[in-house]
């Protein structure tokens, strides 16, 4: 432990223009992401996390994006990659978490946060990073670069829909967000280093149920295309058609319905008995006024 310290030391002293002592310095431990899938449906990919471990070091960080907590300032000075082998992700991977140690100078002004952060009352950090990718669990579709359509949490054919961010391009910061202890700890970020926009927030959700309503709206047009594939009998060609709608989109699907809808009716037509004396039939739109028979005399 003191060895390891020791070495801790040194390497914090390279951050700083003179070397301090241990008793100068008070050093923690903090989790600053991982590849587990977080509230917001993204997990970072291994690529993700040891790109990060490169560019955090020596990065500072900041407390609860207070302009007062000046003095404040902490700096990480070395990071880790760790893989916990008793836990899993959702996906089933093994679990792994970029690790780093920081420093703080102690100094009178950050007392009281030394003592929160021992106490565990600042455990939530969150991280501001550029990520160039950003991979549908479902398609595989780059979702910077084309945006698809699945939503995340949702699950398509077994596979639940997540985000994996690759390609990290930049970091910014990290800062310890003050979270109520009954909370799950947990780590929290803002990509591209822009901070959360309650409209856009608003905006996204929206959007969201919106597209929620569409897929439910399509799924219904999916049965009825399927009901008029099978509509003349139960057949290779009707059977071919319908499983080739799993892969239609709305507009693909209401097209198709529109030319079934065409050959069914042109089918009728053709089915239906031709008197070849009876006359034509009044076109449609025009009638043929009714007549009221005149009211009948009593002698
Ligand atoms: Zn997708």
């Amino acid at each position: 432990m003191e060895q390891n310290q020791d070495a801790l030391l040194r390497q914090l002293n390279t951050f700083t223009r003179r070397n301090h002592t241990i008793d100068e310095v008070y050093l923690f431990d903090l989790i600053l992401c991982d590849n587990e899938i977080d509230r917001d449906g993204d997990c970072f990919s291994d690529a993700a996390l040891a790109e990060l471990q490169k560019r955090f070091v020596g990065v500072t960080g900041i407390f609860d994006h207070n302009p007062q907590s000046k003095n404040q300032n902490a700096r990480i000075f070395h990071t880790e990659v760790m893989t916990d082998p008793d836990r899993k992700t959702k996906t089933g991977q093994p679990y792994r978490y970029l690790k780093a140690n920081a420093y703080m100078v102690r100094t009178d002004g950050n007392a009281d946060l030394i003592r929160e952060i021992d106490a565990g009352i600042k455990k939530e950090v969150s991280i501001s990073c550029a990520v160039g990718r950003q991979v549908c669990s479902v398609c595989g579709a780059d979702r910077l670069k084309s945006p698809c359509r699945h939503i995340k949490g949702k699950t398509y054919g077994g596979t639940l829909c997540y985000t994996t961010l690759d390609a990290v391009t930049d970091v910014y910061e990290w800062s310890f967000v003050a979270v109520p202890a009954q909370r799950s700890a947990g780590v929290t970020k803002t990509l591209g280093g822009a901070p959360c926009d309650p409209e856009k927030e608003m905006l996204r959700k929206a959007c969201q149920e919106t597209t929620l309503l569409l897929d439910k709206l399509t799924e219904d047009l999916r049965k009825d295309v399927i009901r008029l594939c099978y509509r003349f009998g139960d057949n290779a060609c009707a059977k071919a058609l319908a499983n080739s709608t799993i892969h239609m989109d709305a507009d693909a699907l209401c097209r198709l319905k529109q030319s079934l809808m065409t050959g069914i009716r042109a089918a009728e037509a053709c089915s239906r008995p031709q008197l070849s004396d009876a006359p034509a039939a009044e076109p449609a739109g025009t009638m043929t006024a009714y007549q009221v028979p005149p009211p009948r005399r009593e002698a």
